[in-house]
């Protein structure tokens, strides 16, 4: 089985290609890429699609997502979320361990993935609890987790409050190569708070989490992954002073990687103005300040990927009072657009955004994707960079509707998702 994708701008961040070419695809693996138009003749049994205008780049990676299977199927499902992930462009995505139960345990890891095998559009790569439960009382069993197919640990939707216990899950994941990733939050400062504390807060008179409350987690976290030498991710960040304290971290030789999402470099806590429980998130949207900060991390690499902690609800947690709604946007269907507007506005050159949703997540995870070179598997996604469109929640594969970028009119969209060289999306 072979197909050639003819004449697309192919954009390989993790080598730092950007060339017209023809991309060859054969027996699931990238087979050849060919500089001269035309040059491959193919035979009878090779598909050939024209890709000219459009750009052959590896299948996006999210790092952070939220399936909530098993358990909360009646928000999404590995089913329905995957197939979500290959609509927007993604031909992988890591899962966050908060189901019901929550995946502190070989046997829900193993849950994950068979599931993902049997019903999955693309790859799911399990994130496992760092401790029981995330009650962040006792770890849970990192060797166990990670022969299940767990590639990091994380109690994300909370934080490891214990510091004590943080040292010794970076401990403990190093000797299992597994990537902690810390949901960076001090609730001692942040708890009753339900959006970003400063002016609008005040003018809307709903109690305010401060920007601090994620800062000083970060501090805390760096300290100890230089202490240990642990591998530490900081998920989601969201302001300014988090990003000063990464910059400094990283400067330093520590080995800590972060994320940011599509919200926290588009939206501002402005949007919380008309009490829409779609705007409400945590970390919550912060000012136009920080909104600045993480462009300039972005472009300066502090922030090496975007994800986009997607995260479906029903109309039960939404359709309530701000103060009484849960927290979460899906993303997963709407980042696309919204980060190669990042391109337009002069944040980066298309390999350097790129990298930030391919070769990037890869890396940190450890997994297979985010490249073009020979050989590799092909996970390809070709967008057309010039769509422009209306993002239509009620047209998404996903079961969720939280999506706050409803009605916005973009440009950019995924046309195909190919995974190990199977065309997972436009779905037959
Ligand atoms: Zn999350």
């Amino acid at each position: 089985m072979e197909i050639v994708l003819r004449g697309g701008r192919i954009l390989d961040p993790q080598r730092r290609i950007d060339r017209i070419g023809d991309l060859i695809i054969r027996n699931g693996v990238i087979h050849e890429l060919v500089w001269e138009p035309h040059a491959v003749s193919p035979s009878s049994q090779t598909r050939v699609i024209d890709v000219t205008g459009k750009w052959v780049v590896p299948a996006w990676v999210d790092m952070h997502v939220h399936l909530r299977e098993p358990g909360e199927e009646y928000k999404e499902t590995i089913m329905t979320g995957t197939a979500a992930a290959v609509a927007g462009g993604f031909g992988a995505v890591a899962c966050m361990p908060n189901t019901k139960p929550v995946n502190d345990c070989a046997a829900v890891t193993s849950f994950i993935t068979r599931r993902a095998f049997e019903q999955g559009h693309c790859h799911v790569y399990p994130v496992a609890a760092i401790s029981k439960g995330l009650k962040g009382e006792e770890l849970a069993e990192f060797g166990e987790l990670r022969e299940a197919g767990a590639v990091a640990v994380s109690d994300d939707g909370r934080p490891v409050m214990n510091a004590a216990l943080m040292r010794r899950a970076l401990e403990y994941a190093k000797a299992f190569d597994l990537l902690v990733i810390t949901h960076a939050e001090e609730t001692a400062l942040s708890q009753g708070g339900h959006m970003h504390e400063g002016v609008m807060s005040t003018r809307l008179g709903l109690q305010g989490i401060p920007a601090a409350a994620e800062a000083v987690m970060i501090a805390r976290d760096v300290l100890l992954a230089e202490l240990t030498g642990g591998r530490l991710h900081v998920a989601h960040v969201s302001t300014e002073a988090s990003v000063w304290i990464l910059r400094e971290a990283k400067r330093r030789g520590i080995p800590v990687t972060c994320e940011t999402a599509p919200h926290y470099f588009t939206l501002t806590d402005e949007f919380v103005e008309g009490f829409d429980t779609v705007y409400k998130v945590n970390p919550p949207l912060r000012t136009r300040r920080d909104v600045e900060a993480i462009k300039e991390a972005l472009a300066d690499g502090t922030i090496d990927v975007i994800a986009t902690d997607h995260a479906p609800h029903s109309l039960l947690e939404k359709d309530t009072e701000f103060q009484d709604a849960a927290n979460g946007m899906i993303g997963l269907e709407s980042a696309l657009p919204l980060v190669l507007n990042l391109i337009e506005e002069g944040v980066g050159d298309p390999l350097d955004i790129l990298a930030k949703v391919t070769w990037n997540p890869s890396k940190i995870l450890g997994i297979p994707f985010g490249s073009l070179r020979k050989g590799a598997p092909a996970h390809i996604t070709i967008i057309d960079p010039n769509a422009e469109h209306v993002i239509d929640p009620e047209t998404f594969q996903s079961k969720g509707r939280n999506c706050p970028f409803r009605g916005w009119s973009v440009k950019g969209r995924a046309v195909m998702t190919l995974v190990n060289g199977l065309v997972r999306y436009p779905f037959p």
